[in-house]
Parts: structure tokens; C-alpha cells; sequence
């Protein structure tokens, strides 16, 4: 197929590539096919060079200075954090904490809203789709306060099994926290559905966004999420940036996560008084850098839009569907209604350990193993691990047409 027909009707495909220089390597001899977005995205040139802009022209510490630098850096990510809470329209500023990425996020609600909430013999509802930073938190919490994690169970098609939901949420439960987009199945979770059903019983819920973020328009308000955490490294933004967002409620309530500079408002020798939010959930100099180009990332998907994003993805996921189909002897492993633009698959009887190098011989980068989802590849689907292809808007039906091809080479080496 041709590597310039694209539904992004208003963007070239072949011109938006160039804005992505890793694109151009080679390895193996060949050019690189990238196919682990899910585990992070490729960046494009705004996002690189807004990092060294910044260090060039106005690094200075945020926040603590009157003068002209500390004051410009200051504007700039303060900038972004409007900007982020633009993206997932939030309510004010007060509602977006920068933090490292989904990881930190939802252990800042575990560790301060999870220990204020849960107690003994309470219950915490989450999925067996669940990334394991969405899950060690939340097993951690309940080990330490007696109470009960209880998962809700996924079908073979890798869909939540929401009439078990109903059944499982009760007086007890004390909070939900769930995966909007599973990375190892491609699930899209119905959680309007299930933050429906929570509320009627009073439980808060969390939303694990990492996956959401860079492929689908997020509305906080809209979802009525209680909690919702996303990664900049996988929206095109660098690494170790993140947003939590809390509904102010929440945030007002919960004791700090950690305590230092930035989250106070004055200390004595004998006492502190915290800051406003966010700055409560702030502690110490911040990923300044990683903050203000978290804003860059967004414009760049902003500039693309959404609804394009989405629509090229999936004719990417159609056509390699299709393709796949057509080699055989693959099982796909989440085959969900409602789905995003990755495959997760074992080709019969090879180990997607030897998928996986043959493919990398031939410049092809596909995940291999588990995926952080441990429990749900090994107990739910009892397999040793799965070979993912997650696509980017950026991956091209050529590329695909590689992947296919790829895969009945190691097909012919094996079966
Ligand atoms: N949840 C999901 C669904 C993810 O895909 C990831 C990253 N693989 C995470 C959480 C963790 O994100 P991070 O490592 O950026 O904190």
C-alpha cells in the first residue's frame, strides 16, 4: 500500500515523518519500523528542541525568585499546567499536580487519599487488566490496612466483565481504580459506565489515562473521574513527566504525599502550614524542563487533532488486522468491540522471546512479555507472554506490510 495515503486529510504523512528524526535510523541495516509506542512514543522536533530551549534561555528555578529568569521560567510551566488542564479540561489549575508519570500518580493517591479512605475490612475494586502500577499500590495498601482487593474479572475477548462489577461493589468498597486503556490488550474500559455505578454507591474512582492519553480526547468533567494520571513519554512529550489530576475536593482533603520546599506556605521550628494546591503535592524543585515541554507535547497533538489521530490509527489497525488474518496461525489475544490501535498476538507454539529477536533482525521493534500485566497474561490468559505491535499515527501501511512479512519469515523458521 502506498506510504502516502493517509485519512489525515489536512497532514502529509511523509512531511509529518520528517518532524520525527529517529525515524530516519537504520538498525539491523534496515530502516526502523517502531512499533512499541505503548511503551513510549517517538518525539518530534518541537518537543526536542523546546528541552534545550529552555535550558538555553530561561533555565532558573520556578517559583522562588524575583528575578527575570526564575520569573520567566515560572510563567512557562505554570503556562503548561494550564495547558495540560485545557487537554483534559479540568476545572482550574488547582486540579493538575505535575508529577514523574502514571506511576507516581496513582501512588500519590494510594499512599495520601488511599490510607485516609480505606480501612480494616474495607474494599478496593480495580481489574484483572491492571498494569502493575496500577496494581502493587493498591495490594500494598490493602496488605497494610486488612482490607480486600477484589479484581473485576476480563472475558476471552479481553473485555471487563461489567455485570460482575455490579455484583462485586458494596458497602464496603472504598474506592475503584482502573485502566481506561489496557496496554497489553488494547481494551478501550467502558468507564463512563462504571464511574456511573460507583457514584450511585459513593466510591471514588481512579483512572489510569497512560494509555488514553495520547490517542483518544480526555474529559475529566465529562467522565466525572474522581482521579485521573497520564505520562508525557507517551504522548510525544519527554519522560518523567506526568499529570495527576484530583477533583479539588479531594485534593483539599488529602495530607501531602511528601514533605520539603514548594509544598509549604510558612514553617516555624515547631510547625508547618501547606501550601495551596497544587503546590501542596509539589514537593522540591520540580522536572522544570519536563513540565514546560509536557506543554510542547500537547500543542503538538492539538496541531494534529484528535479526531485525525484516531481516524489514521485505525485504518492502521484495520489493515494490519487484515494482514494478519491473512498469515494464520496468529492468536490475538484482546479482540475487544472496542479497541485502539494495538495487537497484541503469540504466533502458535513459537515464544514471542524468538518473534521478537527475529523481527528486531529486520529493524521491526515490537514489545515482548508481559507488558507489566503479569497477572493477566500468565494467570488469566496462562500464557508466557504475548508479542505486542502498538501503532502510532507515524507508522506507515508499508511498515505493516514489513511486520506481515516478518512474521511469515518466522513462521517458515518455526512451524
Ligand atoms: N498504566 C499503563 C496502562 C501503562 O501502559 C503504563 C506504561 N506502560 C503505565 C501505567 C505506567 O506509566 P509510567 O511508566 O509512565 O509511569
Amino acid at each position: 500500500m502506498d506510504t502516502q495515503t493517509s485519512n489525515i486529510e489536512t497532514i502529509d504523512i511523509t512531511k509529518l515523518r520528517e518532524e520525527f528524526p529517529i525515524l530516519s535510523r537504520k538498525i539491523s541495516g534496515e530502516p526502523i519500523a517502531y512499533f512499541d509506542n505503548a511503551a513510549t512514543s517517538q518525539k518530534p522536533l518541537s518537543v526536542i528542541n523546546a528541552i534545550s530551549e529552555y535550558y538555553e534561555t530561561i533555565n532558573s528555578n520556578v517559583h522562588r525568585g524575583i528575578h527575570t529568569l526564575s520569573e520567566e521560567a515560572t510563567e512557562a510551566y505554570e503556562n503548561s499546567r494550564e495547558k495540560a488542564r485545557k487537554f483534559i479540561n479540568a476545572q482550574n489549575t488547582g486540579e493538575i499536580v505535575f508529577v514523574k508519570g502514571t506511576t507516581e500518580g496513582i501512588n500519590l493517591v494510594a499512599s495520601s487519599f488511599g490510607s485516609k479512605v480505606v480501612g480494616e475490612g474495607d474494599e478496593v475494586i480495580i481489574s484483572e487488566m491492571e498494569h502493575h502500577s496500577n496494581l502493587v499500590p493498591w495490594q500494598k495498601l490493602c496488605e497494610s490496612k486488612n482490607a480486600k482487593l477484589k479484581f473485576i474479572p476480563v472475558n476471552d475477548k479481553g473485555e471487563l466483565i461489567t455485570d460482575e462489577f455490579r455484583k462485586m461493589i458494596n458497602e464496603k468498597t472504598k474506592l475503584i481504580s482502573l485502566v481506561y486503556i489496557s496496554n497489553s490488550l488494547g481494551t478501550v474500559n467502558p468507564v463512563s459506565e462504571i464511574i456511573e455505578t460507583a457514584h450511585s454507591f459513593n466510591v471514588p474512582v481512579v483512572l489510569d489515562a497512560a494509555q488514553a492519553a495520547p490517542h483518544m480526547k480526555i474529559d475529566v468533567q465529562k467522565l466525572d473521574c474522581d482521579f485521573l494520571a497520564f505520562s508525557g513519554h507517551k504522548m510525544y512529550g519527554p519522560t518523567g513527566i506526568g499529570i495527576l489530576f484530583g477533583k479539588e475536593k479531594h485534593l483539599e482533603s488529602m495530607p501531602p504525599y511528601q514533605y520539603g520546599g514548594e509544598m509549604i506556605k510558612s514553617v516555624t521550628y515547631d510547625k508547618t502550614v501547606f501550601n495551596v494546591l497544587p503546590y501542596k503535592f509539589e514537593a522540591g524543585t520540580p522536572n522544570i524542563a519536563g513540565a514546560i515541554v509536557l506543554g510542547t507535547a500537547v500543542d503538538f497533538i492539538e496541531r494534529l487533532g484528535h479526531e485525525n489521530i484516531h481516524n489514521r490509527e485505525m485504518q492502521l489497525l484495520t489493515y494490519a488486522n487484515q494482514l494478519f488474518g491473512e498469515i494464520g496461525d496468529i492468536r490475538i489475544i484482546g479482540t475487544a468491540e472496542n479497541k485502539t490501535c494495538l495487537i497484541s498476538f503469540i504466533i502458535n507454539g513459537i515464544h514471542p522471546y524468538d518473534t521478537g529477536s527475529i523481527l528486531d533482525n529486520l529493524g521491526i521493534a515490537v514489545r515482548t512479555g508481559f507488558h507489566c500485566t503479569q497477572p493477566l497474561i500468565e494467570q488469566r490468559f496462562r500464557l508466557p507472554g504475548t508479542v505486542r505491535a502498538s501503532f502510532a499515527f507515524y507508522n506507515t501501511f508499508e511498515e505493516i506490510d514489513r511486520l506481515a512479512a516478518g512474521l511469515s519469515k518466522v513462521k517458515s523458521m518455526f512451524l
